[in-house]
């Protein structure tokens, strides 16, 4: 074992066991009670049998005998029952754990920095760090389990060499020099199975391919019109003729090995037994020692591959769980600052600002440069790909400029409290997501009625709410919940522009909101899209120009630049303008 995998092994047990006991301190307890009750489990027969087997050879005294049987089948029992006991709670313990070290997973996940959400490395981190404390670990249950059997099988082993050393310590230099030879072997054996493992599990991957891909349905209509059976029935069998070759291979290479651990395991015990029974003979102690002794060698044996056992489990899991640490640690990647940020109207500026999306080399938005005053409604229109959203999430802090800077009230937002900062703003994205909960807790997270009943009515989903029995206690989609709605895009596009709302922020983001909305809503919205922002800043992406008349400025986004800004007025006036030209083959339409 090198430095650096003992140092992953204690990291992980540091994290994994502060955390779990912090949360479970009931677990450890247990788990110590138990690794007590198994450490003396072996001891009460290897220190009572000896005194019946020499009650039995000398004594004879049938009182003495029945006590020492009693207090060996009495003790063993109450072991057996502790650990039987500690194993049921452990095991609960284990159910919660795993539960709420997904919780930790998931909670980090989405406190994560979102630019980091959308990288593939953190994406890949995420899955790793779930299964590497699912069952390939067995996570802190299962860790726990081989970390605390090695101290006790430490503890075990220590107590049996001092039983055969009092008596017989030629018997445990013996034993040594076995234990020696025994590593080496078991080495040798290792290197060969992880030489395989590595060959095999390409072939593996090759086996899952074929194997899957002809009981997969999807696959059925290719397979039959493309004739493809017996090609793959023949790549099949060709990996599964390697596999087995592979696996011929390990069982042939390890088995010298095998044979001489098992040809040493005989030879030492004819020793032990020849010694310790010599020694007896020769009456250096009684024939009740001479089997404490051959007892103890032979529990010595069996909990040395013990320890061998949970060195290699525990090496074997931290490595798994070792990526939950890499994940809960995963570096920030923003600064942040502690700058207090009050719920106000804010004036926000855009000094040159430029932005590439992180591995990318192209500018999405180009020296941006744009005061918005407090209060003020700015329409933002663009074609598509013309960075409009990129702007916002500017705005909002999910990405930092990669030039240029953001100025809230005349100070760069990096020097804000990251999370007063993101209070701000409530902003409905194209892609917002509604969760599986009922209307209630989608648009306002706790109980708060008045505000709620308003809210509906503003974004005109009261005639929905009212014909549903529940009404806003109904939840949304079926996840949970058999009789829960399907709202159509438009009803979740009101959704979320009333849980924008309710969120009290003093800049409102609307980023298409209509789009899904049919124009007899969308012309709701924009009727009462004064009466809905109120006095809040308001940023408005929109491709429907109709939708800018209302809006204080518009500011034109074009290859990354902000092409034309001003009034609708002054903006329609500008001869073969984009926003001119856009807005005349628009209003063609609605004329
Ligand atoms: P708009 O909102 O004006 O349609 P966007 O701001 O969404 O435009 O996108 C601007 C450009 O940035 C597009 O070319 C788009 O492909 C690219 N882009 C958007 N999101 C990402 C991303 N996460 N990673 C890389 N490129 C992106």
């Amino acid at each position: 074992m090198n430095k650096q995998s003992l140092s992953k092994i204690f990291a992980v047990i540091k994290v994994l066991f502060g955390t779990a006991a912090k949360k479970y301190p009931g677990f450890f307890v247990v788990e110590v009670i138990k690794t007590l009750a198994t450490v003396g489990q072996p001891f009460v027969g290897i220190l009572l049998s000896p005194l019946i087997i020499d009650e039995i050879a000398g004594g004879r005294d049938i009182k003495k005998m029945v006590i020492y049987a009693a207090a060996i089948i009495i003790t063993e029992a109450i072991l057996t029952i502790i650990i039987d006991r500690c194993n049921t709670v452990l095991n609960k313990y284990g159910e919660r754990l795993s539960n709420y070290f997904v919780i930790l997973i998931g909670k980090h996940a989405m406190e994560l920095d979102f630019q980091l959400t959308e990288d593939k490395a953190v994406l890949e981190q995420i899955e790793k760090a779930r299964t590497g404390m699912d069952w390939y670990s067995g996570g802190v249950h299962g860790i726990a389990e081989q970390v605390f059997m090695f101290l006790g099988n430490v503890f075990k082993i220590v107590g049996f060499i001092t039983v055969i050393a009092i008596h017989a310590p030629l018997l445990l230099a013996v034993v040594a020099v076995c234990v020696v030879i025994n590593v080496f072997f078991v080495t040798k054996r290792n290197k060969i199975e992880l030489e395989a493992f590595a060959k095999l599990s390409k072939v593996n991957r090759l086996f899952g391919y074929f194997g899957w891909n002809i009981v997969d349905p999807r696959y059925g209509k290719d397979i039959r019109l493309y004739e493809a059976q017996g090609t793959m029935l023949d790549a099949w069998r060709s990996n599964t003729d390697k596999s087995n070759k592979h696996w011929k291979w390990q069982a042939d290479t390890q088995f010298p090995y095998s044979l001489a651990e098992g040809i040493l395991s005989v030879l030492r015990s004819v020793f032990a037994y020849f010694y310790v029974a010599l020694l007896a003979i020769k009456g250096y102690y009684s024939v009740g020692t001479f089997s404490q002794l051959v007892a103890s060698e032979g529990a010595l044996d069996a909990t040395l591959a013990g320890l061998v056992w949970n060195i290699t489990e525990i090496v074997k899991r931290c490595n798994y769980a070792y990526e939950y640490v890499v994940f809960m640690n995963y570096p920030a990647a923003m600064v942040k600052g502690d700058k207090p940020v009050i719920k106000k109207p804010h004036a926000i500026e855009f000094k040159h600002v430029s932005f590439m999306y992180p591995g990318t080399e192209k500018k999405v938005l180009d020296d941006i440069s744009i005061k918005i005053q407090p209060g003020e409604h700015l329409s933002i229109v663009g074609l598509n790909g013309a960075g409009k959203t990129t702007f916002i999430k500017l705005l909002c802090r999910l990405y930092d400029p990669t030039e240029g800077e953001i100025l809230l009230d005349g100070v760069n937002i990096k020097e804000y409290d990251y999370k007063q900062y993101m209070e701000q703003f409530a902003p409905v994205f194209q892609d917002f997501k509604l969760f599986a909960l009922t209307f209630r807790e989608n648009i306002v997270f706790e109980e708060k009625d008045e505000e709620l009943e308003e809210l509906i009515k503003l974004v005109g989903l009261e005639e929905m709410v009212k014909k549903l029995d529940k009404g806003v206690d109904t939840n949304l989609f079926k996840f949970f919940d058999e009789e829960g709605v399907e709202p159509s895009g438009g009803e979740q596009q009101k959704l979320a522009i009333a849980r924008a709302l309710y969120k009290d922020s003093p800049v409102v983001i609307l980023d298409e909101p209509t789009a899904a909305l049919d124009p007899v809503a969308e012309y709701d919205i924009y009727r009462q899209f004064n009466t809905l922002v109120g006095g809040r800043s308001a940023f408005y992406i929109s491709h429907r120009l109709s939708s800018c008349k209302f809006c204080d400025r518009i500011a034109v986004f074009h290859g990354g630049k902000i092409a034309e800004y001003g009034t609708h007025d002054e903006l329609e006036r500008i001869p073969g303008g984009i926003y001119a030209e856009m807005f005349e083959a628009q209003a063609k339409y609605y004329k």
